[in-house]
C-alpha cells in the first residue's frame, strides 16, 4: 500500500479528539494532533498542532452542539490547508456482542453498535453520531470501527460469563472489558521482548487493569460496562449487587417509573461515586492530592480505596497468571502520580514487587523496580492513535 493519511477520530462526552498519520508499509508518522473540547459550552477550544509541537488552529469558538464542534473538524479536514484523509479509524468503546472484530463501517454497522448504548452510554451516542457524519461529510472515504473490546477477545469464557441466568447471557450480558486499544499498546511497545505474565493497570479519569499471558489477554478488570472493575474518578466498580437494589428501591420512593428510576441509578454509579463519592470533592487525583497536603480525610480515605483495591486485583491476577514478570503502570494517573504507584506497590512486597523511590519519582516513561524486585515494574505510556492507524492500514490492505 502507498502512504496515505489516515485520520483517527476519539470522540468523548465533551471532546473530539483527533489526529491524522501518514500511513504505509511499516511507515507510521503523525503529522498533526487536534481537538475541540468543551462541546456544548459557549467558550469551546479548538485546536490544531503539528508533530513539532507548533499550534496551526488555536481558537475558542462557541460549540453548543456536537454537530457544531464535528463541522469545525470536518471543514478544516477539507479546507485543503491539511492533507485530506484516505481512511478514517474510529475509537469504539463498543459494538454489543455481535461487532467483537475491527471492521469497515457501513450505516447497518452503526444502526447494530447504535443498538448496545446501553453498555457504554456516555461514549457510544456521540460515537454513532460522528460515523454517520463521517460518512456524510468524507464521502467515498473508507471508515473503520476500531474497538476497545477487541483486545479482550481472547478472555476465556470462565471470566467472561457471568453468573446469572442465561437468558440475560443471550441478551449479550457477559464480561467485554474496555481500554482494549490502551492494552494493545503496551503489548505493541513492549515487543520483542515481552514478558510472559504481564499486569497494566491503565489508571485514568476510568481505571482498569489487565492480566496478559504471552502477549493475549486472559482477564480484565472492567465487565459489561467500564462501570465495573476498580473504582475510578466516578464510577464505583464492582460492587455488591445489593447496593444496587438497595439504592434503587431508595430512589422508586419518589420515582415511581422503573426507566427514569434506573436512570437515576445510572448516575449514581457511573456519575456521583468513585473517587469523587468517596471524598465528596473532585474525581480528579490532582485535586485529591492537594487535599490531602491540606490534611483533608475524605480525599485521603477515597484515594487509600482506589491504591487497595488496585493492590488487591494485582494480587488476584498474579494468581491467575500463577506468576508476574512485569507490572506496567499507565494512563493518566499511572504515568503522572508518582504516589498512587508508591501506595500500590508498598504491600505488594510478597508478590515480589518492590520499586525504587528515587526511579519512581519521575513522571513518564521509566523503570521505577528496585534492583532487587523479582518483578520488573514500568511506565509506559499508551499509543492508541497508533494502534487505531496500524488496525486501519490492516484492514484496508486485507
Ligand atoms: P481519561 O480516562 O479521561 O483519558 P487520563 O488518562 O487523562 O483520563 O487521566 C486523568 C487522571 O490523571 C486524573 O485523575 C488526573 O488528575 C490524573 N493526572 C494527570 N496528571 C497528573 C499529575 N501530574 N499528577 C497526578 N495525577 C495526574
Amino acid at each position: 500500500m502507498s502512504s496515505l493519511p489516515v485520520l483517527v477520530l476519539n470522540s468523548g462526552s465533551s471532546s473530539i479528539k483527533f489526529s491524522v498519520y501518514e500511513a504505509g508499509g511499516g511507515q507510521r508518522c503523525r503529522l498533526f494532533e487536534g481537538a475541540v473540547d468543551g462541546i456544548g459550552t459557549d467558550l469551546g477550544k479548538f485546536w490544531i498542532r503539528d508533530a513539532s509541537g507548533k499550534k496551526l488552529v488555536d481558537e475558542t469558538p462557541p460549540l453548543p452542539s456536537r454537530s457544531v464542534a464535528f463541522k469545525l473538524v470536518a471543514d478544516a479536514l477539507n479546507s485543503g490547508e491539511f492533507p485530506a484523509p484516505a481512511a478514517i479509524g474510529h475509537r469504539t468503546v463498543c459494538g454489543g456482542p455481535g461487532i467483537q472484530e475491527n471492521q469497515r463501517i457501513t450505516p447497518g454497522i452503526i444502526d447494530e453498535i447504535e443498538s448496545y448504548t446501553d453498555l457504554a452510554p456516555l461514549h457510544t451516542p456521540i460515537a454513532v453520531y460522528i460515523m454517520r457524519e463521517a460518512l456524510r461529510l468524507f464521502p467515498g472515504i473508507p471508515n473503520f470501527a476500531v474497538l476497545d473490546t477487541y483486545f479482550h477477545r481472547t478472555i476465556p469464557e470462565v471470566a467472561t460469563r457471568m453468573p446469572i441466568p442465561t437468558e440475560y447471557v443471550e441478551m449479550g450480558v457477559r464480561r467485554y472489558g474496555y481500554h482494549g486499544i490502551s492494552y494493545e499498546s503496551i503489548v505493541y511497545q513492549l515487543e520483542p521482548e515481552l514478558p510472559e505474565k504481564l499486569i497494566v493497570a491503565h489508571l485514568g479519569n476510568g481505571a482498569s487493569i489487565s492480566a496478559i499471558r504471552k502477549g493475549r489477554c486472559i482477564d480484565t478488570s472492567m465487565g459489561l460496562t467500564p462501570t465495573g472493575g476498580i473504582i475510578s474518578g466516578s464510577r464505583t466498580g464492582d460492587i455488591d449487587p445489593g447496593v444496587l437494589l438497595f439504592i434503587l428501591k431508595q430512589i422508586a420512593r419518589s420515582t415511581p417509573d422503573a426507566t427514569e428510576a434506573a436512570e437515576k441509578l445510572e448516575t449514581v454509579v457511573s456519575k456521583r461515586s468513585g473517587l469523587a463519592g468517596v471524598s465528596e470533592l473532585s474525581n480528579d487525583m490532582r485535586d485529591l492530592r492537594e487535599a490531602i497536603k491540606d490534611g483533608n480525610a475524605k480525599a485521603r480515605l477515597a484515594v487509600d480505596k482506589f491504591c487497595w483495591t488496585i493492590a488487591r486485583w494485582i494480587g488476584s491476577y498474579v494468581a491467575e497468571l500463577n506468576g508476574l514478570d512485569m507490572l506496567v503502570f499507565t494512563g493518566g494517573i499511572g504515568e503522572n502520580d508518582t504516589a498512587s504507584r508508591s501506595e500500590i506497590c508498598a504491600g505488594l512486597g510478597a508478590l515480589g514487587i518492590v520499586l525504587d523511590p528515587e526511579r519512581n519519582n519521575v513522571r513518564g516513561a521509566a523503570t521505577i523496580s528496585a534492583e532487587s524486585s523479582a518483578v520488573t515494574v514500568r511506565v509506559i505510556p499508551p499509543l492508541e492513535d497508533l494502534m487505531i492507524v496500524n488496525h486501519v492500514v490492516r484492514l484496508m490492505s486485507a
